[in-house]
C-alpha cells in the first residue's frame, strides 16, 4: 500500500538517521500522527534551532550555550590536564561519572585515510597550540581518549609524535592514553560507565 505523501516525506526524513531502518521510520511516524499537536510542534521547532542555537566552544571545540562550554567556562577545572576525544559526545560519557577533573579537546574526527579525513581536517593543529599555550610550570598531561579503533590508535600517535616536535621540555608534558578497560574497536560513546572509568584509570604513558 503506498503511503500518503506526507507520512512518506517524515519516513524518508527519519530513515536518514543513523540506526533507524524504514520499519522504525514508519512506525515513529505514525506514532507521531496520533500524539497531540503541540508535542510535533515542539518536536520540529526544538530540532529547527538546534544548529542556530548552538554555538562551538572556543577553547574545546565541545557544544555550548555561550562562546565557551560549561567545562571550560569552570574555574575548576585543571586546564592542564587536556583529554583528547573525537566527538563532543564522547566528552558527554565522560563527563557524566564525574570524576574526571580536567578540561577536554574535541578533535571532530580522527584521521582515517579511505575517508580522505588527514589532521588538518580535525581539530589537531588547535591543540598543539593550546598546549603550547599553557605556561610551563607546572607538569601537563594530554591524555588521548580517541576510541581504540585503527583510526583511533593512528590519531593518538600522530597527536603523540606533534606534541613531542613542540618546543617544551619533555619531562613537562606526559602523554597518556586511555587504558584497556575498553575492548578493542570500542566507541567510546556506547561504553557503559564501568567499562569507561577502568578505561580512564588505566590510562598508560605513551
Ligand atoms: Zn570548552
Amino acid at each position: 500500500m503506498s503511503l500518503p505523501k506526507a507520512i512518506r516525506d517524515v519516513v524518508a526524513v527519519f530513515e536518514r538517521l543513523p540506526g533507524i531502518g524504514p520499519k522504525s521510520a514508519t512506525r515513529l511516524a505514525f506514532y507521531l500522527l496520533n500524539v497531540p499537536d503541540i508535542f510535533c510542534e515542539e518536536f520540529s521547532d526544538a530540532i529547527g534551532v538546534l544548529k542556530k542555537n548552538i554555538k562551538i566552544c572556543k577553547k574545546c571545540f565541545s557544544v555550548a550555550d555561550t562562546d565557551l562550554c560549561k567545562v571550560c567556562a569552570d574555574k575548576s577545572r585543571n586546564e592542564r590536564e587536556i583529554c583528547v576525544v573525537d566527538k563532543a559526545i564522547d566528552m558527554l560519557a565522560i563527563e557524566r561519572m564525574g570524576v574526571f577533573k580536567g578540561v577536554y579537546h574535541v578533535l571532530g574526527g580522527v584521521i582515517n585515510p579511505l575517508e580522505h579525513v588527514g589532521p588538518e581536517d580535525i581539530k589537531i593543529f588547535e591543540l598543539l597550540e593550546r598546549v603550547r599555550n599553557l605556561e610551563t610550570l607546572d607538569k601537563i598531561e594530554v591524555l588521548i581518549a580517541t576510541s581504540l579503533t585503527m583510526e583511533g590508535e593512528a590519531t593518538a600517535l600522530y597527536i603523540k609524535n606533534r606534541i613531542e616536535k613542540l618546543d617544551i621540555e619533555d619531562d613537562m608534558v606526559k602523554i597518556t592514553r586511555i587504558g584497556s578497560g575498553l575492548p578493542v574497536g570500542a566507541d567510546l560513546e556506547y561504553a557503559d560507565e564501568a567499562t569507561l572509568s577502568r578505561a580512564m584509570n588505566g590510562r598508560k604513558n605513551m
